[in-house]
């Protein structure tokens, strides 16, 4: 008798590999048979690929002529509640299923018999003859620090063959090792116990508690002010379901992912959970993913990518700042994690706990709606108070052209700094300025393979284009009217208002924060910390300021540009500058100390500068949603963005304009084509882009409608369309 979900040698079955084929390939099961889901190493042509069985094979081929599975991989079968999300998620983003599946087998090393493999890491020494390629080994090791690769890994990042590898082993300076066996993570403890919690926290908590252990999806939207305790509520929710012997998600923006963070989390169960993150290397990964589908990692760590891990019985998924726009993968696969959370945990019966100071539109609409639950925590905890805030019009500042800190806003730093306190200067820019313009023409530096100009860093002494990454060394004469000497830096980035600031304050001890300043992700957090421990007077910074540390001798926050966010016509321009301000203010002030946090604006009258002064949330969502809804935008009506690109901009243009008039499947389902125009950024790598937004009633089944549209025009050559559900802006 066979098993349903078992195939036996010789049978037919189809296989999803991760090659962009839009259908099942089929396939003669191998000696001793395989399971549904098992992952395969499949022949395609001359290659091997990795493959899943997804299921019986479709037949209509001469048996005799179908290629055998090379052989089964060492790894659990695909579960089939994974198997089902990831078609209902590649339904919901209209992603093919190769691509999908991509993203759930980013194990490296899925192929490789354990005890093949070896890892190599920095020995001792340096190199006897330094060629450009051993070069270029060490530069990736000591970028790595301690870290280990293994051959491929390492001789694919330093661009050198294997054998350059093989040659510094025999020299010592690179040190090869058998890899360690993959090891479960030590046990976390549920039943230590956690902090004396609040009567409002610990309402909270046992609210999460029992949902969690309810084993039926349900989504809980849990909001409170930074500082509330609502990471020491959801943790509390973690802890029941460990205690249910059930897996745990906390997925973070991956810059909140921090040594502090984490540190809490082993506080709270007495070992460290698995950190699933961009900078963890394919050892660590490959050691995650297989103990997540042996069940020897109860909680997970980490940023949106872990939300296709092989969870065994996943009983939790918390999605922390659910609000941020790192959630949405802009490349490839284009997702958002916390939808993505949703669908996973109602495929698999978790619950999902979305947190957030300042949630989305979108998860406040479904809490209104009565989706989700709602769970608030009110007031800080213990004495702290949310900051007080305030604007500095900076008409009346009159500031000259390369300045930037008003006289108000000085004085407000100097005061802290008497005090023995801290103070952030926040500005949501990177690098040094944002323009280079020559002053004899004109002419402002752009990047050659986008629209954008190029932003001076000058801690690196390059410009950089930060829509592809390219640099280039900063030219001494201008590139269009060759004029020497004459190119200058308009308006400032993170790095020239450090610079205005060791002016303004000579005596004080200066941090500039900005993610290319760092080396590694090591020293930022090593100066994190000495931020944390009240080593620095000034802090300043990006973005990656404004999320997840807890500065507590921080009492004042400058905003140098409240306006930043305000400009454009993005259609979420004032929710997500609502929530930014919200949240860098939520830094100011924390224990016993009251903050404060100020608005440098032009447009201190501008009703979202004023939402954010009032602090009255309630009232800005109202208001916003009233908007929106009148809009029939998301999340009161539902959006697709397409964006055509290719080398050549009338061909572009041509298939645009041809899609655009094929609209019949579209106005069958009542949904509106606008556009096709240049996109936002009308040109990246030198591909030109182009936009259509597509806008449908909410009830509508907008995916189905899109798929037979797309169908209908031919898109040939270099040309390549990319359909966002719900895109982030529009
Ligand atoms: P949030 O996630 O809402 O920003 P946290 O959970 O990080 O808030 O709490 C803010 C700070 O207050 C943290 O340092 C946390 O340890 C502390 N805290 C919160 N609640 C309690 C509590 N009940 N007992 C002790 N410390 C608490
Ligand atoms: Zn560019």
């Amino acid at each position: 008798m066979t098993r349903p979900e078992f195939y036996d040698e010789g049978a037919l079955v189809g296989v999803l590999t991760t090659q962009p084929l839009d259908r099942l390939l089929d396939y003669k099961a191998p000696e001793g048979g395989c399971m549904l889901g098992a992952f395969v190493e499949v022949p395609l042509g001359p290659r091997k690929v990795l493959g899943i069985v997804w299921g019986p094979g479709r037949g209509d081929w001469d048996i005799a002529k179908v290629r055998s599975v090379i052989r089964v991989l060492d790894a659990a079968p695909m579960r089939e509640e994974m198997r089902t999300f990831l078609l209902r998620a590649a339904e919901y983003t209209l992603t093919p299923m190769p691509a999908m599946l991509r993203l759930a087998t980013r194990a490296p090393g899925l192929g490789d018999p354990p005890s093949m493999r070896k890892i190599y890491r920095r020995g001792e020494g340096e190199p006897d003859r330094a060629t450009d390629a051993r070069r270029r080994v060490m530069e990736t090791l000591a970028e790595y620090g301690d870290l280990s690769f293994t051959l491929k890994e390492l001789s694919e990042m330093a661009g050198v063959t294997s054998s350059v590898v093989k040659g510094l082993v025999k020299q010592g300076v690179v040190s090869e090792e058998d890899a360690p066996r993959d090891v479960p993570f030590r046990r976390l403890d549920p039943s230590l116990p956690g902090k004396e919690l609040t009567d409002d926290q610990a309402a909270g908590a046992a609210m999460l508690a029992e949902a969690v252990r309810s084993e039926t999806y349900g989504t809980t939207l849990l909001r409170g002010v930074t500082g509330s305790g609502k990471t020491e509520v959801y943790l509390e929710a973690v802890a029941a379901c460990l205690a249910q012997g059930r897996q745990a998600l906390v997925l973070l923006p991956e810059i909140a992912l921090t040594a502090e963070f984490l540190k809490r989390v082993e506080a709270r169960f007495g070992a460290r959970p698995a950190e699933w993150h961009s900078g963890a290397t394919m050892t660590e990964r490959r050691r995650i993913w297989r103990m997540v589908g042996q069940g020897g990692a109860q909680l997970v760590i980490g940023a949106r990518s872990a939300l296709f891990l092989p969870y065994q019985n996943l009983g939790l998924i918390v999605v922390d700042e659910e609000h941020d726009t790192s959630y949405k993968q802009e490349d490839g696969v284009l997702y958002n994690a916390r939808d993505m959370a949703v669908l996973r945990a109602s495929i698999c019966g978790a619950h999902v706990v979305l947190a957030s100071a300042t949630p989305s539109l979108e998860s406040w609409a479904n809490a209104e709606a009565g989706k989700y639950k709602r769970l608030e925590l009110t007031s800080r905890f213990g004495p702290a108070v949310m900051p007080v805030m305030g604007t500095i019009d900076m008409r009346a500042a009159a500031l000259p052209a390369d300045r930037w800190v008003s006289p108000d806003l000085q004085k407000a730093v100097q005061a802290r700094i008497d005090a023995g306190e801290q103070a952030m200067l926040f500005i949501n820019r990177r690098g040094y300025a944002p323009i280079t313009l020559c002053r004899a023409c004109g002419h402002q530096i752009a990047c050659d393979q986008c629209d954008a100009r190029m932003v001076e860093h000058r801690f690196l002494k390059r410009l950089m284009c930060h829509q592809c990454g390219e640099t280039k060394p900063m030219p001494t004469t201008c590139p269009s009217c060759e004029a020497e000497d004459r190119l200058a830096p308009v308006g400032p980035g993170v790095e020239r208002l450090g610079e205005e600031a060791a002016l303004l304050w000579p005596d004080a001890r200066i941090a500039t924060l900005s993610s290319d300043m760092y080396g590694s992700a090591r020293a930022l957090k090593a100066e994190i910390e000495n931020i944390a421990q009240g080593g620095t007077d000034i802090v300043i910074g990006t973005q990656l300021v404004a999320k997840g540390h807890n500065f507590p001798n921080l009492t004042l926050v400058g905003v140098i540009d409240a306006d930043l966010g305000l400009q454009g016509s993005d259609l979420r321009a004032a929710e997500r500058t609502f929530q930014l301000m919200r949240q860098v203010a939520g830094r100011a002030g924390r224990a016993d100390k009251p903050g404060t946090a100020l608005l440098q604006t032009y447009q201190p009258e501008h009703p979202v500068i004023r939402a954010i002064l009032a602090g009255d949330e309630e009232g800005f969502w109202r208001a916003e949603a009233a908007q929106r809804e009148a809009a029939g935008v998301p999340p009161y009506g539902r959006m697709a963005g397409i964006i055509l690109s290719g080398p050549d901009v009338a061909a572009v243009f041509d298939i645009a304009n041809k899609l655009a008039r094929a609209d019949g499947p579209l106005r069958q389902v009542g949904a509106q084509v606008y556009g096709p125009a240049p996109a936002p950024i009308a040109r990246v790598r030198g591909r030109h882009r182009v936009r259509m937004l597509i806008k449908a009633d909410k009830g509508v089944a907008l995916q189905g409608a899109l798929r037979k549209w797309v169908k209908q025009v031919q898109i040939k050559g270099d040309i390549r369309l990319a359909i966002d559900i719900d895109p982030q802006s529009f």
